[in-house]
């Protein structure tokens, strides 16, 4: 096998979504290094395949990096494979990656799984562009932030997101891109419990109470691009929004109609159909 870094895609949960090439390179190399080597030693060990492995984490991507580029300038194949999809996405491998290439040595990709892929190709809501934001921050003030930065952007939003954060993230994708956008929340996808649907910000509060495991497991989002109506909608959402914390709903609906030139009845609807 030619000497080089093969970086391998691996499954996101079913372990039968590995490639026929990725099993060939992790059969073949000389060694596979790997995020966590328990991780991925079970998973080889998973598809009956045993290699010597070394361990290189985010925090010494480096320095493992000067020891894998050691091996390859000595002849050897190297694998490395994160502890579930595509390497580099959300995952470490980029360091490496690099340091490889600017030793001048060859980097292989062997693709297949990645979770944003795979969520976005059932969506429904993958017209032209996207835009993968990964993990969005984990304090609300820089959340929304970044949330408002993408706010106008006429591509859909991917995001991942851990369970413990889940409930709160939606929110705030409804507070800073207003309740009518669409969404699609992936969960556990390829696993066992795999469950997903499609629906607007307004619902999602709902769809997580309508069962108690809806908030475990891996999450993709993926968000609706901007429209300029739906941004005017959302920008009308803000200031409908603002003025009901000061004032009766119904005079919020009115002058907000006033200053953005939508209907009341429409504005109001979006106040009132909250608590039904
Ligand atoms: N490198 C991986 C990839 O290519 O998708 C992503 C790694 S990142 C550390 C892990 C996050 O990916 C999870 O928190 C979740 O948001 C998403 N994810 C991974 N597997 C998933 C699955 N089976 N279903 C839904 N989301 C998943």
């Amino acid at each position: 096998m030619t000497r080089g870094l093969y970086v391998v895609a691996t499954p996101i949960g079913n372990l039968g979504d590995i490639t026929l090439r990725a099993l060939e390179v992790l059969r073949q190399v000389d060694r596979v290094a790997a995020e966590d080597t328990r991780v991925t030693g079970r998973m080889l060990s998973g598809l009956g395949i045993s290699k010597p492995m070394l361990s290189i984490r985010e925090h010494n991507e480096r320095k493992g990096a000067d020891k894998i580029i050691e091996r390859i300038r000595s002849g050897e194949a190297v694998a490395y494979v994160s502890d579930a999809g595509t390497p580099a996405i959300s995952d470490p491998g980029s360091r490496l990656v690099e340091a490889v290439r600017m030793a001048g040595l060859g980097v292989v990709s062997i693709p297949g799984a990645s979770a944003a892929t795979a969520a976005l190709s059932v969506s429904g809501l993958s017209q032209g562009a996207w835009y993968f934001a990964g993990f969005l921050p984990p304090r609300q003030k820089a959340r929304r932030e970044v949330i408002a930065s993408l706010k106008n952007l006429g591509a859909s939003l991917v995001f991942y997101e851990a369970p413990h954060r889940i409930r709160e993230t939606l929110a705030d994708l409804q507070c800073m891109l207003g309740s009518e956008r669409r969404i699609f929340i992936a969960r556990e996808l390829t696993k066992q419990f795999e469950e997903a649907a499609l629906m607007r910000l307004s619902e999602t509060e709902a769809w997580l109470n309508g069962n108690p495991y809806r908030e475990k497991g891996e999450f993709v989002l993926v968000v609706e691009g901007a429209t300029e109506e739906r941004s005017g909608l959302a920008e009308a959402e803000t200031i409908l929004r603002t003025l009901a914390g000061e004032l009766p709903a119904s005079q919020a609906a009115r002058l907000a109609a006033k200053i953005t030139g939508r209907k009341k009845s429409d504005l109001y609807a979006l106040l009132v159909n909250e608590h039904d």
